[in-house]
């Protein structure tokens, strides 16, 4: 059967019949819940500072975002859809199908395509969210229809496990191998589903999810060191904790506690999986970046919820250890493809193998970078738990470049193409063989990024506001509209209007309120100085301070506006000097943008390698609407030195060169290799 053909038969009557009771009651006052909540919902979290805004609430209208969801809505989603029927890449629904006994066949693709295929369902149903598409909602409905069906009785669900049992594999028992990922799989079920739910007020996918859920409480209600080794690339604390806050039953807090605990069980762990040591010992990042950017933000989830101080400090001194030694310029997490860790360890029994890894401090290589999609989309993920819990804009200032950067890298502009990992540097020819391709391509055997990236697009706008008792946040700057209820009563509408990220003015108009005063923070980035403010054209009395919120209190009416200006002039950056990798380098960066020299835009004949930047060089920014769907690109004079022999040799005597003066034009690091193979740097070498 192909996604959509049919009409669901299935409704809410015979999905709740296999549902706990607990469910039946939450059903009661559900209503209430539907359209108000946001990705995550910390209307109850204790130890929220925040609350965030309802998926239909926030909506782009125009400009960079507005277009990147448009390519979501009509090309990301649907091509997706297609391919996940089951194609000769992989089957995804198709195992679902087969499992539900509605087709024939066997297992085929990776332990993870379920997990991959929920992925695609969240942000198709984003999207649902804010246009209402009748016939991408019956599709839904018909998807969840098989996914119901394919569920066994107690709950269990995962294609690989069951199609692999039914086909004689004794070997082949539920969370017996930590490899087929059931947890990961069941984990972004849980998510989808309370995304489902929001978006439609529907809770035919929702009781699919909590009656998983419910299957891992009575599974895992004796821990046992086995069952601890299945929790590896936790989406699964996300997952739980925000099925938690959606029915409000208290075992699935319990469970997401308990499953957290049970980590310690783990006997001769690893970094790679972030469980050699207890997560409260903990104060680097450690190990497979998406794993562990889904730890973290699990452990954040948690924390939302218990206020846990312990799981707090790990938290934040990983956190303080991933941007101050470990991140790369673009919020790419992950240095490593393969490695030892911890590498150089006095303690040598210790150390053990990682891959896909976050390395060891400073150590950020840029040609084989990793720096996985997912795990830049898990920092996202992390950080904006982080800042719902503290309101700190230091979060949002790491949410928003990753977002810009080596988040929407990971996809090409025409929205069927991907990355796997997002290198800052490609040569040709590359010093080292790698295993994944430098080009975009429509399917990678590892399919995870892919549809991460679709329900990241899907959800961006959830991102850009949030709401306190008195206050609304303003994080991202973009053409948008913002439609809220205070929780003290009163309701809200503001636009924003913007040409962001390519120039720094923002309009934000109050279109409706109440009569009660409220304040309006707006998100100072850390990359500006010089911000200002001017309500109804005065000039705001304080200054704004770049990595904060800049807040205006008092009573609003309809009509006035605030405007801001961030100015954002081209500047050449530096890292670090233990950064061997970018010694005596330069990267260019605009506003939250990081820029990068690709070949199409060199002299020909001249290779990135020969490239040297001037430390006085002038950049002139110029907005060019032809260029990769419109773009603000930056013209200078670099310098190139001779091109050189250097095949079969590994060091020569220094020789004097002449540099020749060369134009270069900096394209946005997020749109690089759309214009087929190329050479590109984010790093280039200082002339002087
Ligand atoms: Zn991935």
């Amino acid at each position: 059967m192909k996604i959509g053909r049919k009409r669901a038969q299935t409704r809410q009557g015979k999905d709740l019949s296999r549902c706990a009771l607990c469910f039946f009651l939450w059903l009661l006052v559900a209503p209430v819940f539907a359209t108000e909540s946001g990705l995550v919902d910390t209307t109850s979290s204790r130890f929220a500072k925040l609350r965030t805004v309802g998926l239909d609430e926030a909506r782009w209208t125009r400009g960079f975002w507005a277009n990147r969801f448009g390519l979501c809505r009509k090309q990301m989603v649907p091509s997706m859809a297609r391919l996940m029927e089951g194609t000769n890449y992989s089957q995804f629904f198709r195992n679902f199908e087969i499992t539900a006994g509605l087709a024939e066949g066997k297992s085929r693709g990776a332990t993870f395509n379920d997990g991959d295929f929920y992925k695609f369902l969240e942000g198709a149903s984003a999207v649902l969210a804010v246009t209402n598409d009748l016939a991408l909602r019956e599709k839904l409905d018909d998807i969840i229809t098989v996914l119901a069906k394919a569920q066994e009785t107690n709950g269990y669900l995962d294609t690989w496990v069951q199609l692999h049992q039914r086909a004689g594999d004794t070997n082949v028992v539920p969370f017996k191998n930590p490899e087929d990922f059931e947890m990961y799989n069941l984990g972004h079920l849980m998510t989808a589903a309370c995304v489902h739910y929001r978006a439609t007020g529907e809770t035919n996918l929702l009781a699919i999810a909590c009656k998983a859920a419910d299957f891992l409480c009575e599974t895992f209600k004796d821990p046992t060191p086995e069952f601890a080794e299945n929790l590896i690339c936790p989406s699964h604390y996300m997952g739980i904790v925000e099925l938690y806050r959606m029915t409000h039953d208290a075992h699935y807090l319990d469970l997401a506690k308990k499953l957290f605990s049970m980590r310690d069980l783990v006997i001769d762990g690893g970094d790679d999986n972030q469980d050699r040591i207890p997560f409260e010992q903990q104060d680097e990042a450690e190990g497979h970046a998406v794993r562990a950017n889904y730890l973290y933000a699990g452990a954040a989830d948690l924390f939302l919820e218990t206020g846990d101080a312990n799981l707090w400090q790990s938290l934040a001194e990983i956190w303080t250890n991933v941007v101050t030694k470990k991140m790369y310029i673009t919020g790419g997490c992950g240095a490593l493809y393969d490695g030892a860790s911890p590498d150089g360890s006095k303690e040598q029994k210790h150390i053990t193998r990682v891959h896909q890894s976050y390395g060891r401090n400073f150590q950020l290589p840029n040609t084989t970078a990793y720096s996985e999609t997912c795990a830049n989309i898990g920092n996202v993920l992390w950080n904006w738990r982080m800042f719902l819990a503290t309101g700190d804009a230091k979060f949002m200032d790491v949410v928003e470049l990753a977002l810009y950067n080596s988040v929407l890298s990971g996809g090409a502009v025409d929205g069927t193409n991907f990355f796997y990992t997002n290198p800052l540097r490609v040569t040709d020819p590359l010093p080292a063989h790698l295993r994944w391709s430098r080009q975009r391509v429509p399917f990678v055997s590892s399919f995870c990024c892919p549809p991460n990236l679709v329900r990241t697009i899907a959800e961006s706008a959830n991102y850009a506001y949030a709401k306190s008792a008195d206050s609304i946040f303003v994080n991202l700057y973009g053409g948008s509209s913002l439609q809220t209820r205070l929780p003290g009563g009163d309701e809200i509408k503001l636009s924003q209007e913007t040409d962001y990220p390519w120039n720094g003015r923002v309009r934000i108009k109050i279109e409706a309120c109440g009569k009660s005063e409220f304040a309006l923070k707006l998100r100072i980035p850390n990359w500006t100085s010089g911000a200002t403010v001017r309500i109804n054209d005065s000039l705001a009395e304080n200054s704004p301070r770049p990595g904060s919120y800049f807040e205006n209190r008092r009573a609003w009416k309809a009509g006035d506006f605030v405007d801001l200006d961030l100015p954002m002039p081209a500047r050449l950056m530096e890292a670090n000097p233990l950064v061997e990798e970018d010694l005596n380098q330069v990267a260019v960066q605009r506003g939250p943008m990081v820029y990068c020299l690709e070949s199409p835009d060199l002299s020909p004949g001249v290779k990135i390698s020969d490239v040297l930047i001037p430390a006085e060089m002038h950049l002139v920014t110029r907005y060019d609407r032809r260029l990769l769907d419109g773009i603000v690109v930056l013209e200078g004079k670099a310098l190139a030195r001779p091109a050189a022999d250097w095949n079969g040799t590994l060091y020569r005597e220094s020789q004097p060169e002449k540099f020749k003066s060369i134009n270069v034009r900096f394209i946005p690091y997020c749109v690089w290799q759309n214009r087929g193979p190329s050479e590109m740097s984010v790093w280039l070498p200082r002339a002087n």
